[in-house]
């Protein structure tokens, strides 16, 4: 048994259905309120997990992006290393928004009620604005003779 799980895949996690602790895959009861878990729908839900925190952890390399945003801005006014807060904030105009829209993609049409999802879909609406400011606020600066 254990052997023809091990064949599928590596373990993965999961919240148990009845009472929401973190179980792993290769569990055939909740250890801690001892529901039966389904191996199937477990992998189904484990995938979904996995998905979920991927989008939390995106969301938070989003976060240091629009944080990085604001030190070039405030960099650019620094003398001697203002160059590279005007090439740093330039890169970061553009890898914003790509980044924001690729999140998105991946993850915009998650359907779930776990709270770190949600913190994390906020992050990366939050994010997408400061990027649209920042690209908005480039347009005026370039068109300066
Ligand atoms: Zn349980």
């Amino acid at each position: 048994m254990a052997g023809s799980l091990n064949l599928s895949s590596a373990v993965h996690v999961l919240p148990c259905p009845n009472c929401g602790e973190t179980i792993n895959t290769s569990v055939q009861q909740c250890p801690f309120c001892s529901t039966p878990i389904d191996p199937a729908a477990a992998e189904v839900s484990a995938a979904a997990t996995s998905r979920i925190s991927q989008a939390c952890s995106d969301a938070s390399y989003l976060k240091v992006m629009a944080w990085s945003l604001l030190t070039f801005f405030c960099l650019m006014f620094v003398p001697f290393v203002g160059l590279a807060g005007a090439v740093g904030l330039w890169f970061l105009r553009i890898a914003i928004p790509v980044m924001v829209v690729r999140w998105w993609i991946k993850f915009g049409s998650i359907k779930t009620d776990d709270p770190d999802f949600a913190r994390a879909k906020r992050a990366a609406i939050i994010v997408g604005i400061v990027g649209l400011l920042a690209l908005a606020s480039a347009i005026p600066l370039h068109s300066h003779p």
